[in-house]
């Protein structure tokens, strides 16, 4: 098995600099400022054209450019140290994890996932647990934690939005040009494409194998568009999230039972699986019947897989979990259950979800029931999945119900703005010129007290003109080429006002979110705009989900506000959010607002990217902001519990913060024209969130948790269970 760069189709690069065909099919430049400066260099306007693609950019740019480049000293001089520290970072002499876990050999965690958000060539995500996945496996690639992680290749996987003059929401498929992405097919011995079957599913799913090299961390994905599949199977991986149950089944067979084939097939030695929500939990049956077939005692192989296997559950939204029907669950199952040893009840049995027992396999459950170590993702999470699911653990008290709560984390390099890590470069550097290994260490982040505000709030003053001009070229382009209506200029950022006090809102349009909260009270809202001397303004942007028509209808009322001219042109949104927007909003805004009904937001990321830029966030007090705020580094406020509908007195409490707090902070100016308080809160902003709720902090909270029990358990590397194929087991392992 192997994946060979296809380096014949870049023999017009010259030999001097052609290590940029390595660095383009290795994700590790797209969180290396500097090594994106090399391809950007090489052809700036081609860069742009490729949305900053490095494997179309290099097939498309002509011979020239990189003659000029291989003949200009200062180019080489950047290529040079860029290739020895991407050289040098792929075999690296030491990593964190190995000096924290020395002498033992070291194992491999399998992380599945059914989106990754790694960087925009690449739309394999939807939202912000993608993007978390990203995070993850590159965070596991900086500290050398030994990782492989499975997902899907979404040929047709991300739809962007483009909004009609009334608001409504349409979505337009991108497709995935493959051959022109860095993406590489995985071959089998006789150099063609390797193709895996998934084990004892009838009629038989195939699925062709990529990979997405992330720094040191192999991405491998599965694809069921070909031949081998009958045309339903085909699509199975063509889009996200499919909507039709069976369909989502059959994405989650594959995704489970397939991908744990797949790393079987390439041999990957792993020794736990780490099960990013639970669509990919079907794994953890297959991992179970193999040991079973191989002739482990019942009780021993559970034992083992439990003992090795991780489950983060990632949302309270009951929707949000995958549930099956009975006779669904039969169509694909029943050939797979006897060779558990089951009958069809335990089967069934192992889904039971507690609260509405009833013919339903639910994912969540299976998970957590088939997991030793599973968690939530912040404390309040943490708290509410303990409360969701204690019925699984009717003998423990709430507090012992065994969920954990290990909190989200952003990939810094990923989101930090290049600007803002050189300012914190030139005062770090001098006392501590490492730090970029050591970020989530909370006292090196104490340095930015001796950032001068002037130099502080310049830079974020320069990200916020970005933004509006980010803004601005995306309309000038659609207009020039789309004759866009004058009515969706206006309310989509034409008039944004680089002066005024900025708030961002950028989420999925989900209801909970409650995006239309500060429009409650219309007059008030008007009078916080149009306020004369201290005028706010808001961006909106946000997909909501094709199927979600409650979501597409408050992006709706968004939209119309914001093409109404009550408002000013002080409201707008912005269409198609995505990682690339999301990049400039969470650096470019003054403010960051969440508004979700308490208790339902499990985590949230987007505030943590904010936070470490310097824009403050305000916030209900639920995910991640519980433990976030310290009362100095931003606003939060109680959502008003219990919930019941009742948003009026919440976009209350908004409106005081900002009139009474929020814009008098921004607004209070000295001579100097910087808001010295503001500046204050900023720098408290970045010392408290960029250590603690960076993917570093993270990771090592995870491998802390559960690696010594993975090391117990995972004696045997699974390699040994290979190769095993479908046979029946006469008798229940359970009984
Ligand atoms: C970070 C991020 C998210 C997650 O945002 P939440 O705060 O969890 O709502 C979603 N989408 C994109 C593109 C992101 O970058």
């Amino acid at each position: 098995m192997k994946t060979e760069i296809p380096y014949d189709r870049f023999a017009h690069v010259p030999e001097r600099i052609f290590g940029l065909v390595d660095l383009a099919y290795n994700l590790w430049w797209s969180w290396h400022s500097s090594a994106s400066i090399l391809f950007k260099l090489l052809n700036r306007a081609e860069w742009k054209m490729s949305r900053h693609n490095p494997v179309r950019m290099l097939l498309e740019t002509p011979p020239r450019f990189f003659e000029r480049a291989a003949t200009n000293p200062e180019y080489l001089r950047r290529y040079d140290i860029i290739m020895f520290r991407f050289r040098e970072y792929m075999e690296p002499r030491t990593s964190w994890f190995a000096e924290h876990y020395p002498g033992r050999v070291p194992l491999t965690i399998a992380y599945l996932s059914s989106e990754f958000g790694l960087h925009h060539s690449l739309p394999f995500y939807a939202g912000g647990l993608g993007i978390l996945a990203g995070d993850h496996i590159k965070a596991s690639s900086d500290l050398g934690v030994p990782m492989v992680a499975v997902g899907f290749m979404y040929a047709e996987g991300y739809l962007h939005q483009h909004m009609e003059a009334d608001g409504w929401q349409k979505n337009v498929a991108e497709i995935l040009d493959r051959d022109a992405a860095p993406v590489l097919r995985v071959l089998d011995d006789n150099g063609r494409h390797l193709v895996v079957r998934v084990p004892l599913i009838d009629p038989p799913i195939y699925v062709a194998v990529w990979k997405v090299q992330v720094g040191r961390v192999p991405l491998y994905l599965l694809d069921t568009h070909i031949d081998e599949n009958l045309p339903e199977n085909q699509s199975i991986s063509h889009r996200l999230y499919l909507k039709e149950l069976e369909c989502r089944l059959r994405q989650e067979i594959v995704l489970g039972i397939g991908g744990r084939k797949v790393l079987h097939a390439l041999g990957v030695d792993y020794s736990a699986m780490h099960l990013n929500e639970g669509h990919s939990a079907f794994a953890i049956l297959e991992r179970l019947r193999e040991r079973l077939v191989a002739g482990m005692p019942p009780d021993e192989a559970l034992e083992k897989v439990r003992g090795t296997s991780i489950f983060t559950t990632h949302t309270p939204v009951p929707a949000a979990h995958d549930i099956f029907p009975e006779d669904l669950m039969a169509r694909y199952f029943r050939s797979y259950c006897p060779s558990l040893g089951m009958t069809w009840d335990e089967f069934m049995a192992l889904g039971k979800d507690p609260h509405n027992p009833g013919a339903r396999f639910n994912m969540t459950a299976f998970a957590l029931r088939m997991s030793l170590f599973h968690n939530g993702v912040s404390r309040r999470h943490g708290e509410v999945a303990r409360e969701m699911w204690q019925p699984l653990w009717p003998d423990l008290p709430l507090e012992e119900v065994p969920i954990d709560a290990i909190t989200n984390g952003v990939h810094l390099p990923s989101w930090l703005n290049h600007r803002i890590e050189a300012l914190f470069d030139r005062y770090m550097d001098v006392i501590y010129p490492n730090w970029r290994e050591d970020y989530d260490n909370p006292i090196i982040w104490e340095v930015v007290d001796e950032i001068p505000d002037n130099e502080l709030w310049g830079e974020h003053q320069w990200l916020k003109m970005k933004l509006f001009a980010r803004l601005r070229e995306r309309k000038r382009l659609k207009w020039a080429g789309h004759r866009e209506e004058p009515a969706n200029l206006a309310a989509e950022g034409l008039m944004l006002d680089t002066s005024a006090l900025t708030i961002g809102f950028a989420r999925r349009f989900a209801e909970y979110k409650r995006a239309d909260l500060i429009f409650e009270d219309l007059d008030r809202l008007d009078s916080i705009v149009n306020n004369r001397w201290r005028p706010v303004q808001f961006i909106f942007s946000g997909k909501a989900h094709p199927a979600d028509e409650k979501g597409k209808r408050i992006l709706q009322r968004i939209y119309q506000y914001s093409q109404d001219p009550r408002f000013g042109g002080r409201i707008s949104f912005i269409e198609d959010y995505g990682e690339q927007l999301a990049r400039y909003m969470v650096q470019g805004v003054d403010v960051w607002m969440n508004t979700p009904v308490p208790l339902m937001e499990a985590s949230g990321t987007s505030g943590m990217k904010a936070g470490m830029n310097g824009v403050l966030n305000l916030s209900v007090l639920d995910g991640w902001w519980v433990e976030g705020y310290n009362g100095r580094n931003g606003w939060g406020f109680e959502g008003h519990t219990p919930y019941a509908g009742n948003n009026r007195a919440d976009a209350d409490t908004i409106y005081d913060l900002i009139e009474n707090e929020v814009a008098p902070l921004y607004y209070s100016r000295t001579m100097d024209n910087v808001p010295h308080k503001w500046v204050q809160m900023m720098k408290e902003s970045i010392k408290s969130i960029a250590p603690e709720y960076c993917s570093f902090r993270m990771l090592k909270d995870y491998i802390r948790s559960y690696y010594p029990s993975v090391c117990m358990y995972a004696a045997e590397p699974e390699r040994q269970l290979a190769g095993i194929e479908g046979v029946c087991l006469p008798t229940n392992p359970f009984r």
